[in-house]
């Protein structure tokens, strides 16, 4: 499939692709052409299907959508490390983060140079793309335990409800399953849903967080990290090290005693 792109450069200032423009790819400087047809939604095309960076991939509705999220500048942002290799990042905010926004499978190898190539990066993965995935994920979320008080789950076996492949990431994967929530609490108002894999364990678990999509993106606009990595590992080892604690004084995992209610005669009893 040809690459495509959402800005390309007309007399060097970036623009989106609109019927019958030419313009510049930022990244190889070659001839871009504006597709603006009624499948796709409109974006530049390298000229002869020829595609400067191997790691683009195709721009769907869902990278769109994403991405619009973020102011337009912050969009498509070419990178280039010491050696001189360019890639473009889907965006980089302006406190250093690159978001990349991936649909299609990913080889472990390119995911590994990836992470190695933009270093302060998070993923953020289309759990839609296949209907097992997220049938996988809602099965193997029954095995998350969660931190009370918190929205941190542990997990022995992530590749349980995650692909395999993500499991073994050295970066943060938020999986966008779209409304996964909305199916298992029925009461109020469920703003969707990502699901974050952290790369750390802890003590063989792996931590999983939930966020609401709007926290994410609010988070990306105002920090450099979209989650308090190390906060997070500290609360999951005390809570290992207090559950080994009560095993230890023989109250292993009590709940805590319930308040009794006093018992109060409603008032249509009273008035009787
Ligand atoms: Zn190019």
């Amino acid at each position: 499939m040809e690459k495509s792109m959402r800005f390309a450069l007309v007399n060097d200032i970036r623009c989106e692709a609109s019927p019958g423009m030419i313009a510049f790819c930022p990244g190889c400087s070659r001839p871009m052409t504006a597709r603006c047809g009624m499948q796709r939604v409109w974006h530049w095309a390298h000229r002869g299907n020829r595609n400067c960076d191997p790691w683009w991939e195709p721009e769907t509705p869902w990278h769109r959508g994403w991405k619009d999220k973020f102011p337009a500048g912050w969009q498509e942002v070419i990178q280039r490390d010491e050696a001189g290799e360019k890639h473009i990042a889907d965006v980089k905010t302006e406190y250093g983060l690159v978001i990349e926004f991936q649909h299609s499978h990913l080889p472990a190898q390119e995911m590994a140079a990836r992470e190695v190539f933009h270093r302060n990066m998070v993923w953020v993965v289309d759990g839609m793309r296949l209907k097992r995935d997220r049938s996988r994920f809602l099965q193997g979320r029954r095995l998350f335990r969660l931190i009370p008080r918190t929205s941190i789950f542990i997990t022995p076996s992530p590749e349980a409800c995650f692909p395999i492949a993500w499991a073994k990431c050295t970066a943060p994967v938020f999986f966008d399953f779209e409304g996964v929530a909305a199916t298992s609490e029925p009461s109020g108002p469920n703003p969707s849903m990502l699901w974050c894999l952290l790369p750390e364990r802890v003590e063989g678990h792996a931590i999983v967080a939930a966020l609401p999509a709007s926290a994410f993106i609010n988070a990306a606009r105002k920090r450099a990290e979209i989650f308090p990595g190390q906060a997070i590992l500290g609360i999951v080892a005390t809570r290992f090290r207090y559950e080994r604690a009560l095993e230890a004084s023989g109250w292993a995992y009590a709940p805590p005693p319930r308040r009794r209610r006093p018992f109060r005669r409603s008032r249509r009893m009273r008035d009787t």
